[in-house]
């Protein structure tokens, strides 16, 4: 982290302190943060057990918190409706709470589900992820909590450990059934790395070295407008289809599938399937592949591979939408070295890799392609890969 970088963090962490002190009165115990992510590529991916090559980014959710002893717990968000929720720990049940405030009040319902000795707190959020553009705002305000309550209430957990307490949470109580890749990618990733994550065991991701700048490059994150609805069935009804087919091929996940018995496979399976499992199959591959250019010090070569893996949701996964499809193709066309879009799909968010230099006519280029399809225009950030999840206040070591 740069002393930019260090000064925006303290100031922030002032300011939540702040509005913390504001609103219930003396300090917070500490101040945490945890960013928002972009998958590189593995969409659709962890659910199959497969694997994904997230980085973080620099925008984060942070949270000033402090441990209450009566098992109240309170939230308040500056993305909120200005009011403060207060709840009481005992009384956390799947479903019962509407709105954001089912995520952060999930992860201690989950923390507890699975015995840890976790009580109230006080809790305030300021973020700076934008929110439903598949960039992970939800994982960011969950990890933010797990991280947290994990000092607060001196559990240990490891990072994999706080990420599946955090998913648990958005797929058990704020029922929305989401995959690891989002929370492992907050909690875990570190700054100037993409994080090669196996679904089947979270615990042995590797950081694989992401120099961006320093290889001439930059990645853009192009926020299409489109809200995402997960929550609508079509996520729950990809992934049910997934599972059918490993069923039908008589494997544990799609991620048994070895690519040299592909071929076969989608000739035994019903046509509405071999599609689903052809995007699965081929985008662990491109993985792989993404990790070894990335390992030879060759981020460029991943411009096609993201491409292609854009082709892959859009025409077999089918998850792309009219707007995500225009960043891209306006993107290449303005000669970005690869484009796709990131996240769930239904719109979200597109990232385009290119070279230093170019990231001014690119961004104008979708703009202008936005503006002539009649579309509302796009909010375009530049991102560089972040640290996960971390304790900003005090600074560490000097409590
Ligand atoms: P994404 O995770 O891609 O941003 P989701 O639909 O999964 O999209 O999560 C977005 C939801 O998360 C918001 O609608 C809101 O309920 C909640 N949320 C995220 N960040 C905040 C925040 N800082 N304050 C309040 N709610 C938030
Ligand atoms: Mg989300």
């Amino acid at each position: 982290m740069n002393g930019t970088e260090q000064r925006d963090d303290d100031s922030r962490a002032e300011r939540v302190s702040d509005t913390f002190r504001k609103l219930y009165g003396g300090s917070p115990d500490g101040v945490w943060a945890a960013p928002g992510r972009v998958n590189l590529i593995g969409e659709h991916t962890d659910y199959n057990d497969g694997f994904a090559l997230p980085m973080a980014l620099p925008q984060t959710t942070l949270l000033a918190a402090r441990a209450r002893t009566d098992g109240r717990l309170r939230l308040h968000s500056a993305q909120g409706d200005g009011r403060i929720t207060d709840l009481a720990v005992a009384e956390l049940a799947p479903g019962a709470l509407q709105g954001w405030t089912g995520y952060p009040a999930g992860v201690v319902w989950a923390l507890g589900e699975a015995g840890h000795p976790v009580g109230g707190a006080d809790l305030h959020f300021d973020s700076t992820v934008p929110t439903g553009a598949g960039l992970s705002s939800s994982a960011a305000l969950e990890c933010a909590v797990a991280v947290a309550y994990d000092e607060l209430y001196g559990l240990g957990l490891a990072g994999p450990e706080l990420a599946r307490t955090a998913q648990c949470a958005e797929n058990g109580f704020a029922g929305v059934p989401c995959g690891i890749m989002d929370q492992m990618a907050s909690v875990c990733c570190t700054a100037e790395a993409a994080l090669h994550l196996d679904a089947r065991t979270p615990e042995d991701h590797a950081q694989v070295p992401f120099d961006l700048r320093g290889q001439g490059l930059r990645l853009l994150v192009i926020d299409t407008r489109v809200t995402h609805d997960l929550g609508d069935g079509a996520y729950a009804a990809l992934r049910a289809g997934c599972e059918r087919a490993a069923a039908l091929l008589g494997l544990p996940a799609l991620r048994d599938l070895p690519t040299g018995e592909l071929a076969r496979a989608l000739e035994a399976l019903p046509v509405e399937l071999a599609p689903l499992v052809r995007h699965v199959v081929t985008e662990n591959a491109r993985v792989t592949d993404a990790v070894s250019r990335l390992r030879e010090g060759n981020a460029a070569a991943l411009g096609p591979i993201l491409t292609e893996g854009h082709a892959s949701l859009r025409d077999d996964y089918r998850v792309s939408c009219a707007e995500t499809d225009l960043a891209v193709s306006a993107a290449l066309s303005a000669g970005a070295l690869g484009a796709r879009m990131t996240g769930g799909g239904f719109g979200g968010s597109v990232i385009a890799l290119v070279a230093d230099g170019r990231e001014g006519v690119v961004a104008e280029s979708v703009t202008v392609a936005f503006g002539s399809a009649g579309h509302r225009l796009p909010r375009i950030l530049e991102v560089t890969p972040a640290a996960g999840a971390r304790r900003l206040a005090p600074a560490p070591g000097t409590r």
